[in-house]
């Protein structure tokens, strides 16, 4: 059966227009009554990476999360809000990002992902079993509310991404070390959604990430409401929505050779604007952008390597030496200057990017090795 995907415009955060563009995008799937039935309990999963305001487009914006809210409850459900960032606490970021009011207006309950368990991969391609948390299998229905932005590792972060974050806090950036590179890194995020599915899928593309995303791009607005019962349909039309096929969103490739559904055009139907008609031009890709199939081989080592990758550089005038990119490097490659700023082991990097995904100051750019460079301009890579 095909997979509905609904493409919405929504011309800002105005409250009224949020809810009405949310509504209109599961009208097609017969409204939030046909995901929640009266008295079940209902989580719902935003991107919470780091605490920064609704305007810098790090986090799904609030009114996204008040408008499915309110759906939930018109549909009588008892909503929660959960999530694990890397971090910091779920308080503090809600604070920061203006969620805190949503929940209190609306009474929702704040579920921490704090105990880890370890649960068999049905169909695991690299993990035969990963460690999550359990708090969102306690829930009678799971609803992803991801934001649409770059990530310097997996090209986007949308709606399989955000279910990373079901993976408790710290421990983040040991399975980016397990994973080792951005191939096998991508079948993790697979495998996670063989294990935590969501039932609905709605994602904030009214003011996205452009450029060297998570959590250093530019905002910039997309106009767009997506909403789907598969994280891996969503994922797929949005790709084509930013222009972006399977030969650069390593994601989308590895899960056409895995044959998962909502991966390939012919599983879905779209709703409301088509393909066509929700094209954002021009949307800016992190500078590590590169094909699929650039997966270096484990024999290429050393230098050679290094030159072939992308690698953080810490900005010295941005940098306040607050240590959460020391602390969360999984290989301790992050050596801090007194002053501010500070070095790179290069021999020991694995071009993660945790680093530059939780700095709360922008303060590490993505930088190109010298033949990465070569073979971009070459158009070899
Ligand atoms: S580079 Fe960013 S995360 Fe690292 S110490 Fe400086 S401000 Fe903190
Ligand atoms: S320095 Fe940054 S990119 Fe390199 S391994 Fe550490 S966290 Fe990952």
């Amino acid at each position: 059966m095909s997979i509905p995907v609904s493409l919405i415009r929504c011309g800002s955060y105005d409250p009224e227009a949020v809810w009405s563009a949310v509504r209109a995008s599961l009208e097609p799937m017969g409204g939030m009554g046909a995901f929640v039935k009266q008295g079940q309990r209902v989580l719902l999963k935003p991107n919470l990476l780091i605490g920064k305001p609704p305007e810098v487009a790090v986090t799904t914006h609030p009114e996204i999360v008040r408008a499915v809210a309110m759906e939930v409850q018109e549909a009588g459900g008892k909503v929660f809000l959960g999530d694990s960032p890397a971090l910091g606490s779920i308080t503090s970021i809600l604070s920061k990002t203006g969620i805190d009011k949503v929940v209190e207006d609306l009474e929702i309950g704040v579920v921490p992902f704090r105990n880890p368990v370890t649960v068999p991969v049905p169909g695991g391609t690299v993990f035969k079993s990963i460690e999550i948390s359990d708090e969102p299998r306690k829930f009678d229905v799971l609803i992803n509310l991801p934001k649409l932005k770059t990530h310097t590792l997996m090209l986007l972060t949308l709606a399989v991404k955000n279910l990373f974050g079901s993976v408790v806090g710290v421990s983040k950036a040991g399975w980016h070390f397990r994973a080792k590179n951005d191939s096998r890194f991508a079948d993790l995020l697979l495998d996670i959604s063989r294990v935590v599915k969501p039932d609905l899928n709605i994602l904030d593309g009214v003011l996205a990430m452009e450029g060297n995303g998570p959590g250093s791009g530019d905002p910039r607005w997309t106009h767009l409401i997506v909403a789907s019962p598969s994280a891996m349909a969503l994922d797929q039309v949005t790709a084509s929505v930013l222009g972006v096929g399977p030969d650069m969103f390593m994601m989308l490739a590895r899960a056409r050779e895995q044959g998962i559904e909502g991966s390939l055009p012919e599983h879905i139907t779209t709703f409301g604007l088509s393909i066509k008609e929700a094209a954002v031009r021009n949307f800016r890709l992190p500078v590590t952008a590169k094909k699929a199939d650039f997966s270096l081989p484990p024999f290429i080592k050393g230098r050679i390597r290094q030159s072939l990758s992308a690698y953080p550089v810490l900005n010295t005038e941005r940098c306040i030496t607050c240590g959460a990119c020391a602390d969360i490097c999984p290989v301790n490659a992050i050596v801090l200057h007194d002053g501010g700023g500070g070095d790179v082991d290069r021999s020991v990097c694995i071009s993660c990017f945790c680093c530059q995904e939780i700095c709360p100051e922008r303060a590490i750019d993505p930088v190109e090795g010298r033949m990465l460079r070569v073979m971009k301009k070459l158009g070899v890579a």
